[in-house]
């Protein structure tokens, strides 16, 4: 493949693509100078404080979610020319970047369809930047069916006893998801952001149902004591006085993770089980199959196991980072 004019620059503030005169920065986390940052889905660690006077580009939802997180952004397009925005099935609004039809940057990669999220759209590609946050082939999760019949055969046993079943998930994204796949037990209650987020789905047309009540602090979340409801909670906020109300009320705790495959996951009386919203290393290798490129650079996770394993596999891979902010690296 002949030379696009694409120029990929690894600097230590982030990850740039030169298109012709353009410069777009790539999911950047710091502040950056460039024409127009590319924000590929709502999670703080995708998301710069501030985007200056750039353009972002970004679907709809990103841009609805990241102003919800406190990021002000003036201008906005889902296009640009050149520019593809590809969906990736990780969170609501959640994109990867294809640029001129040959690099494809993914951010953060869905493996399969879950409730209403669908599975990533494969395209194919001459450069593939990919994440590879569970890129070790010990992260083989299970099909989505086996996991929740284990969860609502837990849930029905402490709700039949009296007890709340208490549900953590990421706040952004997995909580969501969570609603959706517990929306048949009742009375399911949400609390804290949880609500935000399920609101700005449901105004994106998800059919997410609406919960029996808000719960918003530690104390009303007493009252749950003695009842059988159901509660979806961000994991994020299960900590003090929240994680002694959850103890308090004798509550049944599950928490929806693909870590749960690790070894050492689990926590004194919460059973861990995976549900993730990013792709196993299965998944991740069929990924890069069907994008079939010329060469693969691995970020986030296990970037450097998961290059070797592509290595092995006969493609040109290498970890971002591993020839650390080299100037120029032309795209083939
Ligand atoms: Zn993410």
């Amino acid at each position: 493949m002949s030379h696009s004019g694409l120029l990929l620059r690894e600097t230590p503030k982030g990850l740039f693509l030169e298109m012709g005169t353009k410069k777009i920065a790539l999911d950047p986390t710091r502040k950056v100078s460039a024409d127009y940052i590319f924000i590929s889905h709502a999670h703080s660690d995708h998301l710069p404080k501030s985007v200056g006077d750039a353009t972002v580009i970004a679907s709809e939802e990103t841009v609805s979610l990241a102003r919800q997180r406190g990021l002000r952004i003036e201008r906005h397009q889902d296009s640009a020319p050149g520019i593809q925005l590809v969906d990736t099935g990780h969170i609501l609004g959640s994109r990867g970047l294809l640029a001129d039809g040959v690099f494809y940057y993914t951010g953060d990669l869905g493996g399969r369809s879950r409730g209403f999220m669908k599975a990533p759209r494969r395209v194919r590609c001459g450069t593939l930047l990919i994440e590879s946050t569970y890129g070790r082939p010990q992260y083989r999760f299970p099909p989505l069916a086996t996991v929740l019949r284990t969860a609502n055969e837990l849930i029905s046993s402490a709700i039949e006893a009296g007890r709340p079943a208490f549900i953590e998930g990421y706040p952004l994204g997995k909580s969501q998801v969570l609603t959706y796949l517990f929306q048949s037990w009742s009375p399911l209650h949400v609390f804290g952001t949880v609500k935000t987020y399920n609101d700005i789905y449901r105004d994106f047309g998800v059919d997410l149902p609406s919960p029996s009540r808000h719960i918003k602090t530690a104390d009303e979340l007493r009252r749950e004591k003695g009842k059988g409801s159901l509660i979806i909670a961000p994991s994020t906020s299960v900590k003090g006085e929240v994680r002694s109300a959850v103890s308090d009320i004798n509550a049944m705790v599950l928490r929806f993770t693909g870590w749960a495959l690790l070894r050492s996951a689990g926590f004194h009386d919460t059973s861990m089980l995976p549900i993730s919203d990013h792709a196993d290393y299965f998944e991740l290798i069929k990924f890069v199959e069907q994008c079939r490129p010329d060469e693969v650079i691995t970020t986030h996770g296990y970037a450097s196991d998961f290059a070797i394993s592509l290595k092995r596999l006969g493609y040109s891979a290498r970890a971002l980072g591993q020839r650390q902010f080299r100037i120029t690296d032309y795209l083939r």
